[in-house]
């Protein structure tokens, strides 16, 4: 009642002046009292168009934006204005607050490195990150309130949305077929759901290496071991003459030797995998690598080849003598046996001019068909079959080649051509090769 007594009072107070100025002007026209009944409604006539001014003023600022201040007028109106102004800038700041955490948590999952998204009941996009966007090949401003099943036409897709059986996710191939995407639906809210996919391509792929691998490695030692099988029997219910019995064993070792050197390869590539880099402040002479390696060469040849080595006298690289030298000796060991009688090989150590160096192997041998050198350093890829198992080859030698010379910051470099020969390079980069710092004669002569 507080608003009402001081307008009561001030209407009172607005009758009675009004009523006495009233009666004064009626004394003139000798009409008292009539003045007084004039000059009294006159009085109250101002104060309400008074009251009504204030209350416009204020119905006016609240029909606005509400920017400005509200009208700062006195007592009742001035309250009432004081009190909605105070509320209303209390509850922007709440939005504000507000605004600004889902802000936060918006710019959080766009930041996520999988991709989520918001449908509604309908499959109608709400909302979606930049990376879910990228996944599905969708505009995340265009393509809001879209559809989803009629922009992503995977079958796969559609059928495990409209199921919507979400307990696993669902795999299928991304826009253009190039990507794998592995999607999960989670419901929420009112029928709504949560989209929340992951490029698995990487994954994937790898997971295919990984079967063909073991696919692989399962028919390499089966081949093997079913010859084994077959001569094991042949001796167990054949009586054989003591000649025949030693080609069979010899046949026989021929196919365990196949084994051993598959084992040997695997382990390698294992070890290679598994282990840290060669540490590259370990420095050791190229001259004993390539000597070691020309005495192998030469021994697999047994003089049916020319074998030329050149350079690396005075070089030196980093890391482990144990990887570089199986390399250097794999590039040496291919060269030679698939290089026919009185073909050449060439192994040259040379000097770049970025400051790196390199290892040059070079033979006279068939040459390698363009369309199979980009995948010749894949596990168990072979050129030519046929040659690679006659000679004991196991498929795995240019992929431990290309592990070690990676594990030494460098690159495999192969060229060849049907018909004129191979040449593989190993390049590695300044940091790894230095020239040989001179020992002190004092020293040397000491050693
Ligand atoms: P493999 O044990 O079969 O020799 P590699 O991984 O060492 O396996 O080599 C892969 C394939 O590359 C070989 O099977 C062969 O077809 C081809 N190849 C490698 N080196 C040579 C070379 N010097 N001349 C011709 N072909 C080669």
């Amino acid at each position: 009642m507080s608003w009402l007594l001081p307008r009561i009072l001030g209407a009172m107070l607005a009758l009675v002046v009004g009523g006495g100025l009233g009666m004064l002007a009626g004394h003139l026209v000798k009409l008292p009292l009539l003045g007084m009944l004039i000059g009294g409604a006159v009085g109250v006539v101002l104060v309400i168009v008074l009251d009504g001014l204030r209350g416009r003023r204020l119905v006016a600022w609240l029909r606005g934006q509400q920017r400005d201040e509200a009208p700062r007028d006195a007592g009742f109106w001035g309250e009432i204005a004081y009190r909605i102004e105070r509320s209303l800038r209390a509850r922007e700041q709440a939005l504000q607050a507000e605004r600004g955490r889902l802000e936060q948590f918006l710019s959080a999952i766009e930041a996520s490195p999988n991709g989520v998204m918001m449908i509604d009941r309908n499959d109608q996009i709400d909302w979606c990150n930049r990376v879910a966007a990228d996944h599905f090949g969708l505009d995340p401003v265009r393509d809001l309130r879209q559809r989803l099943t009629n922009l992503v036409r995977s079958p796969a897709f559609v059928a495990y949305l409209l199921e919507g059986d979400f307990a696993e996710p669902v795999v299928f191939a991304g826009p253009g077929g190039l990507s794998t995407l592995s999607v999960l639906v989670r419901p929420y809210g009112h029928r709504k759901r949560l989209v929340l996919s992951q490029d698995v391509t990487e994954r994937e792929r790898a997971e295919a290496m990984r079967r063909d691998f073991v696919a692989n490695v399962s028919h390499e030692i089966k081949t093997p071991l079913t010859v084994l099988a077959g001569f094991v029997e042949t001796m167990a219910t054949l009586p054989l003459a003591d000649g025949e019995r030693e080609h069979v064993l010899a046949l026989m070792a021929q196919q365990t030797d196949r084994m051993q050197a598959l084992v040997n390869d695997l382990l390698t590539l294992a070890q290679l995998e598994g282990s840290p880099r060669p540490a590259p402040d370990r420095w050791l002479p190229v001259a004993p690598l390539m000597a070691r390696a020309r005495a192998d060469g030469v021994a697999l040849s047994g003089g049916r080849h020319t074998l030329v080595f050149a350079g690396g006298d005075d070089a030196e690289l980093a890391g482990s003598e144990v990887e570089l030298f199986s390399a250097l000796a794999n590039l040496v060991n291919n060269a030679v046996r698939y290089t026919p009688a009185d073909g050449r090989v060439d192994v040259r150590w040379l000097w770049r001019s970025d400051g790196g160096a390199e290892i040059e192997v070079s033979d006279s041998g068939p040459g390698i068909a363009r369309e199979h050198l980009a995948r010749l350093t894949e596990r168990f890829y072979r050129a030519d079959s046929s040659r690679s198992r006659e000679t004991g080859g196991t498929g795995l030698g240019l992929s431990i080649v290309k592990h070690v010379v990676q594990r030494h910051g460098g690159e495999i470099d192969i060229d060849s051509e049907l018909g004129k020969g191979s040449r593989f390079k190993l390049v590695f980069p300044a940091a790894r090769v230095r020239r040989q710092v001179a020992q002190p004669a004092t020293e040397a002569a000491a050693a």
